[in-house]
């Protein structure tokens, strides 16, 4: 696999060729498509892109797109993924209006069609165990073997059929297989599993079933029930295609749909399954399906991931026809572009360092007028109050600074943002000899964060009034994995980063911030992308860092563009 390049934007992807070309040429009149989630886990940034993809389609060919559960696995589906599904659809921005599926309401239907096929001499039940079934199911250089009760009588399949569904047979006793060729180049045409016998209760139907239909068997008869014209599922479906194809066409459905495959989404520094993100939860690695390092979309919108910088990746990486690994800077690069735009910047001090400016009057508060937003005119200004006793950020500091470090040290002038320019008299050390404060002076002259002589300081720092700074935990965080192709070299669990989230729990932030609801990202001042998290109490709030202000992302392609 390769890391893939973005293709321009404007640029149709193969699909929607197939979708312009079908509506053209008359095969088909109103596009149809559908989501088909399994609800046995959340959605992942993967499934967003599929979200993208087929709602955009019905939305830019005026169509319609079928929002629809397959739930044919009840020992693995939860009402509560269910509803975790929609929600986190909605807030993605999609709507499927009355267009709200499950496989299960098919489950009669799916049993008729199946008596449909035995009754044509294309279906049996068999009696051989799941080991035994695969054993004569040959390999993908040898034929396979026909089971001894592939040629059992119709009658006695369709007696047996009935006693399943009945619930007379333990779970794996029996299954109902399609008829169609054990010599099949195709291992997946080699008499395929379409019922099996499973004793779980349903989220759904209870326990009104006890065989369910394979994904294969309900999921084309689904798409033909709904309509659906344009069934597009990821790569791994390809070799599904002929079964899918086999059973429409063996079946008295009311459609013909057809199956497009697209490659799924891949990114760097990420696993997109829901089997190993289930592993996480329930083994403890993160705080739950909605961690802020997990690729889940509950997971990005508590790190402060607007759905809009989802929708752009969708739209940015495209749709092809072969399967690559996707830069995790894509997607910061994404978000960053919507919140550059749309945050308001605050200030926060991760890492107080206290400085008292000594010849500032004491008791004086002064309202500094401060930009909400130097991308966006129109978010106006606020008041932030300048006292005595400031907070700066402890790295803003150093007593004995490198060459290259232009911020604050002992005898230098830096810029206060939006405030004065003040210089480090004296530095203060607690008793274990660690700096403990800052004495400085400031110019009065300088009101508003600018000379009358023209005199520019090198650095420029964010800070907050020590007697109006609320206490806050932030929390940093980074990939979960620490390589970007994790589990490449052994279990996938020890590429684990135990360094991903760093909690700081003695942060300053300014007053106004306690307003900022659950949801919304606000920039802390040269510190990064910063959202309220849900664990925020009245008294104590909490912030996640959704990214730093760095963008290797963009650095990248303008490096390639001056590379040519
Ligand atoms: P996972 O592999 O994470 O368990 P899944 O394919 O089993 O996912 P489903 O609920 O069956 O999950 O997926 C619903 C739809 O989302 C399917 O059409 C599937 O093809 C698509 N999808 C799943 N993963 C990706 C991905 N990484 N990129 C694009 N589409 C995806
Ligand atoms: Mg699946």
């Amino acid at each position: 696999m390769s890391i893939q390049t973005p293709p321009s934007p404007e640029r149709a992807d193969f699909i929607r060729e197939i979708v312009a070309a079908d509506l053209r040429d008359g095969r088909v009149r109103t596009i149809v498509t559908r989501f088909p989630p399994e609800p046995n886990g959340y959605l992942h940034i993967g499934h967003a892109k599929s979200i993208c993809l087929n709602f955009g389609i019905a939305r830019e060919f005026g169509g319609r797109c079928n929002l629809r559960f397959d739930d044919t696995n009840p020992a693995r589906e939860e009402r509560e993924y269910i509803d975790a599904i929609q929600a986190d659809m909605r807030w993605l921005g999609f709507d499927w209006g009355e267009n709200l599926y499950f496989a299960s309401d098919y489950f009669q239907q799916l049993y008729g069609w199946a008596v449909h096929l035995i009754r044509a001499g294309k279906a049996y039940v068999d009696d051989l165990s799941a080991d035994e079934i695969r054993e004569y199911r040959g390999t993908l250089t040898e034929a396979g073997r026909n089971s001894p009760w592939r040629d059992r009588p119709v009658e006695e399949s369709l007696e047996l059929f009935e006693q399943m569904r009945q619930g007379a047979f333990p779970n794996g006793a029996r299954v109902l297989r399609a008829r169609i060729d054990m010599a099949s180049p195709n291992v997946l045409l080699r008499d395929p599993v379409l019922y099996r016998i499973v004793h779980a209760a349903h989220p759904r139907t209870g326990d009104a079933w006890c065989i369910y239909p394979t994904y294969d068997f309900a999921h084309g008869q689904s798409d033909a029930i709904e309509g659906v014209t344009h069934s597009i599922c990821t790569l791994e479906f390809e070799i599904h295609r002929p079964l899918y194809d086999w059973l429409i066409e063996n079946l008295p459905v009311p459609s013909r749909p057809h199956q497009y495959e697209f490659a799924r989404l891949n990114l760097t520094y990420t696993v997109l399954s829901k089997r190993v993100l289930l592993r996480l939860v329930n083994e403890g690695h993160v705080r739950g399906w909605d961690d802020p390092r997990m690729p889940t979309i509950s997971g990005l919108r508590r790190r402060g991931f607007p759905a809009e910088g989802i929708r752009d990746f969708a739209a940015m990486i495209g749709v092809a026809k072969s399967d690559s690994v996707v830069e995790y800077g894509q997607l910061e690069h994404a978000v960053r572009d919507v919140l550059n735009r749309t945050a308001l910047r605050r200030f926060a001090v991760l890492r107080p360092l206290r400085v008292v400016v000594e010849n500032y009057p004491e008791g004086l508060m002064e309202e500094m007028e401060v930009r909400n937003n130097p991308e966006d005119p129109s978010a106006g200004t606020r008041k932030v109050p300048f006292t005595r006793e400031l907070w700066i950020e402890r790295d803003d500091f150093m007593e004995d600074p490198p060459p290259k470090f232009f911020r604050l040290s002992p005898g230098r002038e830096v810029r206060l943002r939006s405030a004065y320019f003040v210089t480090c008299r004296e530095v203060a050390r607690d008793a274990a000899g660690e700096v403990a404060e800052l004495r400085c002076t400031y110019d009065p002259a300088t009101r508003g964060g600018d000379s009358p002589d023209g005199r520019r300081p090198k650095a420029t720092l964010h800070w907050l009034s020590a007697a109006h700074a609320l206490p806050a935990e932030v929390r940093l965080y980074d990939h979960l994995f620490s390589r970007p192709d994790p589990g490449a070299d052994a279990d996938l669990f020890a590429d684990l980063d135990p360094a991903s989230e760093t909690v700081l729990r003695d942060c300053m932030v300014e007053s106004s911030l306690v307003q900022v609801p659950v949801g919304e990202t606000v920039q802390f001042e040269r510190l990064g992308y910063f959202c309220p998290d849900q664990d925020s109490t009245p008294g104590r709030p909490v912030f996640n860092r959704t990214l730093t202000l760095r963008d290797s992302w963009a650095r990248i392609q303008a490096q390639g563009r001056r590379g040519g």
